[in-house]
């Protein structure tokens, strides 16, 4: 095999990025365990449990319960999975806003519950009221997003899990990309500022670790109990997580990530990160297209699609919203200079 991963010079659409190389190393280190087999792999199945204490802290969680997941899309379905079991509702209902990832309605095709989609408002935040008006005693759970993945937006957590107390259900929050810059924002997002129940916030998004490295947080064990099934061939007796075998690549890469950035390599990242956001939305305003304010750093704007093609066509791995405006994720591996060099083909293609 001599093929090579493309480099990531021109990728602005991901929202994984280089591992740090600390997270490269540990990686590979641990390419052959198997946390999913804790009784054969105790040092891997230890490290699990640090990787858990960090994310707790990041979350505001002081106890945490959890696990390093294959991504956001584990743990959002695994999260579903836990209010279903909770649920007394024959066919529970789970409210997400219509800015939550596509890995709801895996999660609702899978385990058989019904997704109640409330709209967003004008600032990209889910609707509080739309949320009041679908819940009821069918509700199993409500998702709040924090950090969108079309435009960075941050839903409004307490007042979810207010509205999540007041029907006795659970509160999700998505936190897989938004995760590791939140901290370092004035937004109230974690298990600290509301009565979240699960999170899912990924290591191998803005936390820089190598895929696959997810997260589940549970406020307590009980819930994460909800997934348990015995395992009767292995060593331990009881699994929470999805998959069976998983990769200790994932989870080792977590811990080094995270012990080498949290908290002053991430904060410097989400400065760098937010600066570039705010300098390619300003360029793109200057020439007359409409941006949306970057919350977080994603950049949306609405361009033509005649430019967007071209800059594809550069070679540049650009994406787009449902609305058709061109994303940009500003991830640890996307410089200014690499910015600097897409506004320059943008200047020179809008004129062809
Ligand atoms: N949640 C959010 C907010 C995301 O942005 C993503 C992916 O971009 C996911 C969940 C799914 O994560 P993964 O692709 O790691 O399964």
């Amino acid at each position: 095999m001599r093929a090579e991963p493309q480099s990531f010079d021109r990728v602005l659409s991901s929202m994984c990025t280089e591992p740090h190389p600390a997270a490269r190393e540990a990686a590979e280190r641990f390419l052959a365990t198997n946390p999913g087999d804790p009784g054969t792999y105790p040092t891997v199945a230890t490290l699990e449990d640090e990787a858990i204490e960090l994310l707790g802290e990041i979350a505001g969680l002081a106890e945490p319960a959890g696990y390093v997941a294959s991504g956001g899309t584990e743990a959002n379905v695994q999260a579903v999975r836990i209010a279903r079991e909770r649920a007394d509702a024959r066919r529970p209902t789970v409210v997400v806003p219509e800015s939550a990832h596509f890995s709801f309605n895996k999660a609702a095709d899978l385990l058989g519950v019904e997704l109640a989609v409330v709209p967003t408002a004008d600032d990209g935040r889910v609707d509080l009221e739309a949320v009041r008006a679908c819940v009821d005693e069918d509700t199993a759970a409500i998702v709040g997003v924090a950090g969108s993945t079309e435009y960075g937006r941050v839903d409004p957590i307490p007042k979810l899990g207010e509205i999540a107390d007041s029907v006795d259900a659970l509160l999700h929050v998505d936190a897989a990309w938004g995760g590791f810059v939140l901290p370092f924002t004035d937004h109230e997002w974690h298990f600290g500022h509301a009565a979240v129940d699960t999170m899912a916030i990924d290591p191998h998004k803005m936390g820089q670790a190598a895929v696959p490295a997810g997260g589940l947080l549970a406020r307590s064990a009980d819930l994460l109990d909800e997934l348990a099934v015995e395992t009767p061939y292995l060593e331990s007796t009881s699994q929470a997580t999805l998959t069976g075998t998983r990769s200790g690549a994932g989870v080792a890469s977590a811990v080094a990530a995270m012990e080498e950035l949290w908290p002053d390599g991430y904060r410097d990242q989400y400065v760098r990160s937010q600066n570039n956001a705010e300098w390619l939305a300003a360029e793109l305003e200057s020439r007359g297209y409409d941006v949306v304010d970057p919350e977080l750093p994603l950049v949306a704007a609405s361009i033509p699609t005649q430019l967007f093609e071209a800059l594809r066509g550069e070679g540049w791995r650009l994406s787009r919203t449902a609305d058709d405006e061109l994303r940009v994720v500003c991830m640890p591996h996307v410089t200014r200079n690499q910015l600097e060099s897409f506004v320059a083909d943008v200047d020179r293609l809008e004129d062809e």
